[in-house]
């Protein structure tokens, strides 16, 4: 299989994107493009379809998406729908216009039902209801896998799509009403330790379990994915274990350096109890991740925007 020579990564400035365009970097044979929002609005379908015709890629990673945590998904409804769903279609669509052949689509895990078996498996898809919360969301992405899916029986296009676990790392959203747990808890943590405060708060019970990938793991599997050829059934990218959301919020209160106490805030949702993605099919494709969670949150604090500000970093 040809290793793609010109490649498109949309949301280039987002976490997953910027991580995509790091790894690419380090392959001289690789031409990468990596439009701003400026450059192109992914809203726009013919600013789209004509970015498309005009540079005609060889590969499409789809790593732009509305995208945010358990109470901007739930607040921001039809953005995260309606946004989500356009900027899938025109890329999706506008990329087999201009004869794309091959295209990776980034979804998430929360495309599974609520109460799915644990871990979960690819064809868990659409067997139960989804979590309330991130619906919105979630219905988008799977159109986006059955546009996918679509695009490959109807007219032999080789559109794959993945779904990473939650993710974390450089570039992430540390906007505290906007964000996912893990740069939450970093920045509230960080912020507790600054002012010199006793406690920090974590949202819902604490109880729920959660499985965390650093981005550049992500990264790696998805341009594995892309050199192997592979245009098979969906796959999950994870790193096959979770931890509850205490003993996160201990981890990361241990990196950061804060030794006050837990608050739990119980009027703020838990949402899914478990979200463990079973990875047995990335395995049997030759790769796992490497970033232990621990150097994972380390790393992603250190590149931290507000890290710098510590006196005695
Ligand atoms: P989810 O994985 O889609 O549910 O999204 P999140 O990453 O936002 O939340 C995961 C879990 O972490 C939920 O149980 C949240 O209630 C919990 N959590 C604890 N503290 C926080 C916080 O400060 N921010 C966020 N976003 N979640 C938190």
């Amino acid at each position: 299989m040809d290793t793609p020579s010109k490649i498109l990564v949309t949301g280039a400035r987002g976490m997953v994107g910027s991580a995509l365009v790091r790894r690419l970097g380090a392959s001289a044979s690789v031409q990468v493009l990596a439009p701003t929002r400026a450059e192109l609005d992914l809203l726009d379908q013919r600013a789209v379809f004509a970015y498309l015709a005009e540079h005609r890629p060889d590969y499409v990673f789809i790593a732009a998406a509305k995208v945010g945590g358990i109470q901007a998904n739930n607040q921001y409804r039809a953005d995260f729908l309606y946004q989500n769903l356009l900027i899938e279609a025109n890329l999706i669509h506008g990329a087999h216009l201009a004869g794309v052949q091959r295209l990776m689509f980034l979804g998430s895990s929360c495309i599974y039902p609520r109460d799915c078996p644990q871990p979960i498996k690819e064809e868990y898809l659409l067997t139960g209801p989804l979590e309330p919360t991130n619906e919105p969301y979630a219905i988008a992405k799977i159109a986006g896998i059955k546009l996918c899916e679509s695009y490959n029986r109807q007219y032999g296009r080789q559109y794959v799509s993945v779904m990473p676990t939650n993710l974390y790392g450089p570039n992430d959203n540390y906007d505290l009403a906007n964000s996912h747990v893990l740069p939450a808890l970093l920045r509230k943590a960080h912020d507790a330790r600054l002012r010199g405060d006793a406690t920090y708060t974590v949202w819902g019970s604490g109880r729920p379990m959660r499985e965390f990938l650093y981005v550049d793991d992500l990264a790696d599997a998805c341009v594995h994915l892309m050199e192997a050829g592979y245009d098979g059934p969906l796959v999950n990218i994870g790193t096959g274990e979770d931890v509850t959301i205490r003993e996160l919020a201990e981890t990361v209160m241990n990196v950061v350096g804060f030794q006050g106490d837990i608050v739990f805030d119980a009027s703020k949702p838990d949402g899914t109890p478990r979200k463990l993605l079973d990875v047995s099919r990335l395995r049997s494709l030759g790769w796992a991740a490497s970033t232990q969670l621990r150097a994972g949150i380390r790393q992603a604090y250190e590149a931290a925007p507000f890290y710098a500000r510590r006196a005695d970093n």
